[in-house]
């Protein structure tokens, strides 16, 4: 435990915001995640075993000679460096030929802009506070000559709240460092150090996926929806940092795996698909996790039925082309690998499975997300009606699932459909900004 990036946080002096004013009344404010945890049970969560590490980097020129470096560490940890090699060669000569042939979706258009949404991903992954430090606006506090901000716990989430919508968050959640969930400091980096006392509130960021790119998942026009979101999530995430900085406090990147405070923080639910479902977005969210000084109040998990739900559901393990998805009738305690960490009875997947099928076939897949009923309930009348019906007659879900599957508007190879993409009066970047939360 001394290993981790946080002693436990102090809880004394710890409040609650307002539950009841955070969703529509039927989402629950629950004290405890509606998973079953056993911490005797758990390891370290380690950053190094994601299956995700490292896939990010397949567009770097020296692709092939980077990634013969540290071969122990996520994709190349799973797949080899040899198959890593083959697939990125299949991938070169997939991309060519679906241009070549106009393959709906995934045609000359279709893939540059899928690029061009990439290279904007790609490149905030330059240092962004090296820019913010050539700027003289970067610290008000310091500019002005002034105390850091006061006010009441309640006020400080608010503030954080107002400043992360307006900077591109659908949703924050707000919790605490919890040790338990956190990887070890040694996986940290030569710089990283222990936490102070004092950076114990962890802020959550839900940056909302684009419906009509999600829609249109594992298909070049998906992975451009996929690269968009992804640059949402690294551009509010930094504004809000700033904010953060502006008002006199501290932060830094919660070194956790986000899902689980995203958890703690209630923005959702753990799912069939063993990632968080909000009861607002869906399965379509990417998440972003702050630690900070600034003392704020603080939320509770949520329950929304969804533990039950996806116990009738299954869609997204029928949708899922590589069987990664449980099919079981109940969770488990037992895990499918050493990507998954112990310690609580959920529908574990074989995630090995779908990062080799996501860089074979240049989609960012994302099928099971876009499938969910949960992610696109509010497209319509009916999902309007069957969202709260849902949450609170959860043994339902079978009706739900056949009123999604006969009116549902889920992911699409129609090529007429694909191809509608750009008749379409999208709002900026995609994003429907009516969507309300109640
Ligand atoms: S992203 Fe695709 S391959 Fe991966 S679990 Fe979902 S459906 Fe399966
Ligand atoms: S598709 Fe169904 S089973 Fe899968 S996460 Fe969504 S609600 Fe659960």
């Amino acid at each position: 435990m001394e290993d981790r990036m946080s002693a436990v946080s102090d809880q004394s002096g710890i409040v609650y915001r307002n539950q009841k004013k955070r969703y529509p009344w039927w989402v629950k404010s629950v004290d405890e995640p509606t998973i079953e945890i056993d911490l005797e049970k758990t390891t370290p969560p380690s950053i190094y075993k994601s299956t995700a590490l490292v896939q990010r980097f397949l567009h770097r020129k020296d692709y092939k000679e980077f990634i013969k470096r540290f071969p122990n560490i996520g994709t190349k940890r799973h797949l080899g460096v040899d198959t890593l090699l083959k697939t990125y060669d299949h991938r070169e000569a997939l991309v060519k030929k679906m241009v070549q042939e106009g393959i709906p979706g995934s045609t000359q258009k279709d893939l540059a802009l899928a690029y061009a949404a990439y290279s904007l991903y790609y490149d905030s992954y330059i240092p962004l506070e090296e820019l913010t430090e050539r700027t003289s606006f970067e610290n008000m506090t310091e500019k002005a000559g002034v105390q850091p901000w006061q006010g009441t716990p309640e006020e400080a989430s608010n503030i954080i709240e107002k400043a992360a919508r307006v900077l591109g968050a659908g949703q924050i959640g707000i919790t605490t460092v919890d040790p338990n969930y956190m990887y070890p400091l040694s996986e940290g980096g030569k710089n990283a150090k222990p936490l102070p006392p004092e950076m114990k509130y962890v802020i959550m960021i839900v940056t909302p996926w684009l419906p009509e790119g999600t829609r249109r998942a594992d298909t070049g026009m998906g992975f451009m929806a996929n690269r968009v979101h992804t640059f949402l999530e690294q551009i509010t995430s930094f504004g809000l940092r700033n904010f953060i900085k502006g008002l006199g406090y501290s932060y830094t990147v919660l070194h956790a795996p986000w899902p689980a405070f995203a958890v703690i923080s209630g923005l959702g639910e753990l799912s069939r698909v063993n990632r968080v479902v909000s009861p607002i977005y869906g399965a379509g969210i990417n998440l972003y996790g702050i630690v900070t000084d600034l003392p704020l109040a603080i939320d509770k998990p949520i329950d929304f039925g969804l533990q039950t739900f996806c116990k009738k559901c299954k869609r997204c393990a029928e949708i899922c082309p590589v069987g990664v998805v449980s099919k079981k009738d109940e969770p488990s305690w037992e895990v499918e690998g050493e990507w998954n960490t112990p310690g609580k009875k959920v529908f574990f997947e074989k995630s090995k499975a779908c990062i080799a099928y996501q860089i074979k076939n240049h989609s960012s897949c994302s099928l099971c997300m876009a499938v969910c009923p949960w992610t696109k309930q509010d497209i319509s009348v009916i999902h309007r009606v069957a969202k709260p019906l849902s949450a609170k007659f959860p043994w339902a879900a079978s009706l739900m699932v056949m009123m999604d599957k006969i009116f549902g508007y889920g992911p699409t190879k129609d090529p007429k459909k694909l191809e509608e993409w750009w008749e379409l009066d999208l709002p900026a970047f995609g994003i429907d900004t009516t969507r309300k939360r109640h």
